[in-house]
């Protein structure tokens, strides 16, 4: 028997994996897809909202709030990226002005940080480029950008290394009470595991999940986000991450600097009939960038290097349902996780580990170590730091991806990461191989022989993603 079992390996359910090590406890997640963060935890705009937005006294206030305070230490410890570069709600007319006010009295009502009105001038004066006619903003000193995958992977791959198990390409099929009453039968691949408590946190596939178990169900419903991506010569247009002030659909279309020094622009909120609905459409982008203009009036369409749409379960009353539902006692929700979610995973895996931990009467685990080295980047280091590594591991002046200089020792450390890349998007989403302008044409083919080198498979079954997606010999010899 298995002490808990969590489904999904997004944010929700590597960073409740990780609070539930420091317990004495064994722990094995299940995820539906080939890797770490298949659902929204990779496709989103990764901002760490301060918690001006969420209405006071939900469960999305109080999480988003404790969560941006974590992150900022988080980050230290478990070596992921993370910038605190503040955001402004910009007021474009006069409607908007009253809705600034309101949103800094609910900063002020939900306990948010460093969060005031601030006039146009001073604006202007952070913000050089924003649109000549912007009146006014909200400034929010305490939010911040972060990369949303390798927060993920940071959790989980500390979770692995105090003891967690991570099962891939292992969809949960059910959830039902063991026949015994003692906890509860999860089917994964053809089998029952008998786990004491299930954390669901399995995304928009939560739902379903929840619904079997309990008879007061979710009402939630899949919703798209749409996303341009522009290189790294625009990520100094803006400081700040810049929104419009925000209306029914969500938080309104941001443009902002990611960790990477990209500029980020984006999103939409479309309903969708399931997590996989992740193309774009032309009307959804040509959306998106027209709101941007009006922020950003020098928005240059030549700079786009990629678009992007991630999926989101959006709950019909517009909170997040976490926590034991009455009749279900031992399964725990993380479900209608939508934005803030990111924001807000830190705060709510401490209290469902917490509770889980109190449930089992689970003792500290006396050997938890939550740190974790952040990997090494090539192209984050000084001329002095580059002979140094280059002096220790020859294989760091081998640049592998030219766009983003990634090294091959870089590749490397992702392939024999204590959760291994084994895939092409694996490889570029851990250390950025293939992110760059030419979004992988150079450096993919180079990445696939390395996985097949370093991990014994065949070249022709190395895979661009999940089944299905080996990445055809052919092709790489036309590339070469
Ligand atoms: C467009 C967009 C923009 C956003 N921007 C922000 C932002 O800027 N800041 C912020 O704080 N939040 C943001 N969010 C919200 C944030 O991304 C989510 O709240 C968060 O990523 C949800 O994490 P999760 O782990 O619950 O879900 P996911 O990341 O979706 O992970 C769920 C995992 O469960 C797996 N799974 C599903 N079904 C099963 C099954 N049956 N068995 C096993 N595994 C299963 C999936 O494959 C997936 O990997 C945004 C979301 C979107 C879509």
């Amino acid at each position: 028997m298995v002490d808990v079992v969590v489904i999904g390996a997004g944010i929700a359910g590597c960073a409740v994996a990780r609070e539930l090590m420091r317990h004495d406890l064994t722990v094995e997640v299940f995820e539906a897809g080939y890797d770490l963060a298949c659902g929204a935890s990779r496709t989103n705009s990764g901002i760490v909202h301060g918690g001006y937005d969420p209405e006071p006294g939900s469960a999305k206030a109080r999480y988003n709030v404790a969560g941006a305070r974590l992150i900022p230490s988080l980050a230290e410890e478990l070596g992921f990226r993370y910038v605190a570069n503040g955001s402004l709600v910009v007021a474009l007319d006069e409607d908007d002005l009253p809705r600034v006010e309101e949103l800094v009295d609910r900063g002020h009502a939900n306990g948010v940080d460093h969060v005031r009105a601030i006039s146009a001038d001073e604006l202007r004066s952070l913000e050089p480029n924003v649109n000549p006619a912007a009146l006014g903003a909200l400034l929010c000193e305490s939010s911040g950008i972060c990369d949303p995958f390798g927060m993920t992977v940071a959790f989980a791959e500390n979770a692995a290394a105090n003891g967690a198990r991570f099962h891939f390409e292992s969809p949960v099929e059910g959830v039902r009470h063991a026949d015994d009453g003692q906890g509860w039968l999860v089917s994964v691949s053809g089998r029952d595991v008998h786990a004491r408590c299930v954390v669901n946190a399995a995304g928009v596939g939560a739902m379903a999940i929840h619904d079997q178990v309990s008879a007061d169900k979710i009402a939630s419903r899949p919703r798209a986000g749409e996303y341009v991506l522009l290189s790294r010569d625009m990520g100094t247009t803006f400081s700040h991450t810049m929104f419009r002030v925000p209306g029914p659909a969500g938080k309104g279309v941001l443009v902002s600097p990611t960790v990477e020094g990209n500029l980020i622009v984006g999103p939409d909120a479309q309903d969708r009939t399931c997590a996989s609905d992740t193309w774009t459409t032309p009307e959804g982008l040509a959306w998106v960038v027209d709101k941007a203009h009006d922020l950003w009036p020098g928005y240059d369409r030549r700079q786009v290097i990629v678009n992007f749409c991630g999926v989101r379960p959006s709950g019909d009353d517009g909170d997040f349902v976490i926590g034991e539902p009455d009749d279900a006692p031992g399964f725990y929700d993380i479900a209608a996780f939508d934005s803030p979610g990111l924001t807000s995973a830190p705060a709510v895996a401490a209290d469902i580990a917490s509770r889980v931990a109190d449930r089992l009467g689970a003792a500290p685990n006396p050997t938890f170590d939550g740190h974790r080295e952040r990997p090494l980047r090539f192209i984050e280091m000084d001329e002095a730091e580059r002979t140094a590594a280059i002096a220790a591991d020859p294989l760091f002046a081998h640049i592998v991806c030219r766009c983003e200089q990634v090294s091959e020792a870089e590749v490397l450390a992702a392939i024999h990461a204590p959760i291994p890349a084994t895939t092409v998007t694996g490889v570029k989403r851990r250390c950025r191989a293939g992110t760059g302008k030419c979004q992988g044409g150079f450096c993919e083919p180079l990445v696939a022989e390395i996985i097949s080198r370093e991990c014994g498979i065949p070249l022709e079954d190395v895979r661009l993603e999940g089944p299905g997606s080996e990445v055809a010999p052919w092709a790489i010899g036309e590339v070469r």
